[in-house]
């Protein structure tokens, strides 16, 4: 018992050193790119940072756990309902195809489901801490509930699952190239679309992901309930809910208010009594 503890803690413990190693790489990166090249003027220690801080250990160490739960459903579910033909249609696939088409199909899975949590009440109650942030910068990447967070990576991972991208159901990221490429791009790339940059890529805009794309998406005085995708534009365009004028918004965040302190952050969406005033449910106008 005294071995598995010692086992537990030590595994706990490398990961946690991983994470660190990870964070001083995304800040070496990013701070000076944001202190040259800022969008807006702000400071580095700015409200929030450590509660983001806390959000990037403690999504960084559970998420795997949490995201295996409903993963293993999606693996029964392939085995037993998923016809043959249709897996081994897929696996036929060369491999650049099956990451273009499998990376599609996640963001798809992944547009519907941040589509849902800003419509559903009872997502965006989770959904809100990611809001709540009224300053942006790469780190607000990792601002999120960890039911959020298990929730938008499930909608993202399990159609492609589905549809056979994840060699016939063996859920494991670590011997599947495809969805370690789908799952890694994303990854990376959310810190990026979060940074205080000004960078835009011209005509390029509607295909990949910028900070302006998704800045307009954590608007609070703007149009709000546009811009679900996370790499590419155009799947907005395509469902009508693309916004990206050529100005930055001028402000971050909603209007009710959440709690400052993390420990109540991830017990406010379980409360009875949370009555978030907005549930964000407008439809975007065309
Ligand atoms: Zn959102
Ligand atoms: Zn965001």
């Amino acid at each position: 018992m005294d071995s598995l503890i010692n086992e537990t803690l030590a595994d706990l413990l490398a990961k946690t050193w991983n994470m660190a190693v990870w964070l001083v790489g995304l800040a070496v990166v990013f701070v000076p790119l944001e202190y040259f090249c800022a969008a807006t003027p702000k400071k580095v220690f700015r409200k929030g940072l450590l509660i983001d801080l806390g959000y990037f250990f403690l999504n960084g160490l559970a998420l795997a756990s949490l995201l295996s739960i409903p993963m293993s459903f999606v693996a029964i579910a392939v085995q037993r309902w998923i016809p043959d033909a249709l897996l081994e249609a897929t696996a036929d696939l060369n491999v650049w195809t099956k990451i273009v088409v499998g990376f599609v199909i996640s963001e798809t899975g992944y547009y519907w489901g941040h589509r849902l949590s800003h419509h559903v009440p009872f997502l965006w109650r989770f959904h809100a801490i990611h809001h709540s942030a009224e300053q942006l910068d790469f780190l607000v990447n990792t601002r999120a509930h960890p039911v959020d967070m298990v929730f938008s990576r499930f909608m993202a991972l399990a159609p492609m699952y589905l549809l056979g991208f994840g060699n016939k159901g063996r859920i494991s990221v670590s011997n599947n190239l495809v969805p370690l490429v789908v799952t890694l791009i994303p990854t990376v790339w959310g810190y990026f679309i979060h940074a205080n940059l000004k960078w835009r890529f011209g005509p390029l805009e509607w295909l990949f992901s910028t900070p302006a794309f998704h800045h307009w998406h954590h608007t609070k005085s703007g149009p709000i309930n546009r811009n679900f995708s996370s790499n590419l534009p155009w799947l907005d365009a395509l469902f009508g809910t693309l916004y990206l004028p050529k100005e930055l918004p001028q402000d971050y965040g909603i209007d009710s208010p959440v709690p400052d302190k993390l420990i109540d952050q991830l017990l406010y969406p379980l409360a009875p009594e949370v009555a978030l005033k907005e549930t964000r449910q407008q439809e975007p106008t065309p």
